[in-house]
């Protein structure tokens, strides 16, 4: 996610450091580079203006000049007016007084509305509400169908059309849809809309039809990030022609250049609410635009990494984990395996590790991760048994002959796990002494 404007923005600002004081060139080539940054990464033209000007204006003023160190004065500056231009505070939903609140989707085709849905309704489920979906886009030929095979994933009913119940009217498959959420008790109802290939008229009247027969709480527009530079004006069209109260950005995960985050906020003036970073359910995110300027300056994201964690995190697990690390209990394979299931919970490793703060450097190794390394570990202690687990002492060449063949992977695969397995008992050793002595891990004592 905004490699390049991020490398480039950093480089720019790392060229300030040593410099005792700032001068007007120095300032100077650093807002231009950045301004040519943004621009190369499709960021709005206006947007682009206003911020750099905002930038050196507060580059050159008494902030810098007085500041005990003005390079890092200026790398504040630029993160206060990312966070500025990514919308300020984090945007909030509004749930109705009176239950059920309707949410509409509305976006180009292939924005990634229907994937979205699914994503929002499993995280509102996660979040204590009882969401519902109504399938309201009856032009593409199978989104009824990928709604329905999303709301199962999530493990959210689905609402959809029926013959004889107004198959082939949106506005009222929409209607029974809320009308039916409502009969069931649901406290929100999401409802995914159609979109076309462009912007037309026929399908901006379609979505007010569909708003005017809700009268939806929230309206939030789905964004393919990757679009660049034409996300702006696709978004101002649905400003205009629908309406909406808050935006969500589609497919984060790409190679999206950054221009699409940072611009919509500026140009519509509705906040960014979520963040889709993938295809499955769980790559989902609230937009903080503090945390995503953080991301953008390599600064990390370490808030969102520990939600990402308490969410997917078995707290009874976690617990009898350290329990058992305390009670001076051997670490065992089997503890791995468990350990490695819920890290896979959180989703992508390699989205994980990128949002830890200087990752930047690192990005080579990071862009040659191999998700699939942990599917490998899993197989291969999936292949060993109880015994095995138990003791890895026992696993002699045959037997990781026998564990290489069954888990597809190879003899070597299986001595660096035992290898690096090994090791990581070491230290759960040591550190679990420090706990049962109450003092900290790995301190004498
Ligand atoms: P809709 O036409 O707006 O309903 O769009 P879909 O939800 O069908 O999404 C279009 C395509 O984009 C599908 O292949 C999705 O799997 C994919 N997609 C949706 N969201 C994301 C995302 O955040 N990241 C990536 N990489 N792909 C996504």
């Amino acid at each position: 996610m905004f490699n390049n404007l991020s490398d480039r923005i950093t480089a720019s600002l790392k060229g300030l450091r040593g410099h005792g004081r700032l001068t007007e060139a120095d300032v100077d080539k650093t807002v231009r580079e950045i301004r040519r940054a943004l621009l190369d990464a499709d960021v709005a033209v206006p947007v682009v203006r206003e911020f750099t000007a905002r930038v050196r204006e507060r580059a050159l003023g008494e902030e810098v000049s007085k500041a005990l160190n003005p390079a890092q004065q200026v790398v504040k500056i630029v993160n206060d007016e990312l966070v500025q231009i990514l919308g300020g505070a984090t945007g909030e939903l509004h749930f109705a007084k009176n239950p059920p609140t309707v949410i509409m989707l509305a976006g180009l085709q292939g924005a990634g509305k229907t994937t979205l849905a699914g994503k929002l309704a499993r995280w509102m489920k996660s979040e204590g509400h009882t969401p519902m979906l109504v399938a309201a886009d009856l032009q593409r030929p199978n989104a009824v169908n990928q709604l329905q095979i999303v709301g199962e994933r999530a493990g959210v009913p689905v609402f959809a059309p029926e013959p004889g119940n107004g198959v082939g009217n949106p506005v009222l498959v929409a209607m029974n849809g809320v009308s039916t959420a409502q009969f069931q008790q649901h406290d929100v109802v999401i409802v995914d809309t159609a979109g076309r290939l462009g912007i037309d008229e026929e399908m901006m009247q379609q979505a007010r039809d569909i708003r005017d027969a809700v009268n939806p709480h929230e309206t939030l527009f789905v964004v393919d990030a990757m679009i660049g530079q034409d996300a702006a004006r696709v978004a101002e069209a649905f400003r205009d022609g629908v309406g909406f109260s808050g935006v969500v950005l589609s497919k984060l995960d790409g190679d999206a250049r950054g221009g699409a985050a940072l611009s919509i906020t500026g140009v519509t003036e509705r906040p960014i609410l979520f963040a889709s970073t993938g295809e499955g359910l769980e790559d989902f995110e609230r937009f903080h635009p503090d945390r995503m300027a953080n991301r953008i300056l390599d600064m990390g994201d370490v808030l969102t990494l520990i939600e990402q964690a308490e969410k997917s995190f078995d707290q009874a697990e976690a617990e009898k984990a350290a329990k058992k690390l305390a009670s001076g209990e051997d670490f065992t394979l089997d503890d791995f395996l468990t350990q490695m299931q819920q890290i896979k919970n959180m989703g992508s490793i390699k989205k994980m590790l990128g949002m830890l703060p200087n990752m930047g450097q690192y990005r080579e190794a990071l862009d040659n991760f191999d998700e699939r390394e942990v599917d490998r570990i899993e197989a291969m202690i999936r292949s060993m048994t109880p015994a095995e687990r138990n003791d890895p002492k026992i696993i002699n060449g045959s037997r990781r002959n026998r564990i290489a063949k069954g888990s597809g992977t190879t003899v070597q695969a299986v001595n660096q796990l035992l290898e690096r397995f090994k090791q990581a008992q070491q230290m759960m050793r040591t550190m679990g002494k420090g706990m049962a002595g109450g003092g900290m891990p790995g301190m004498p004592g």
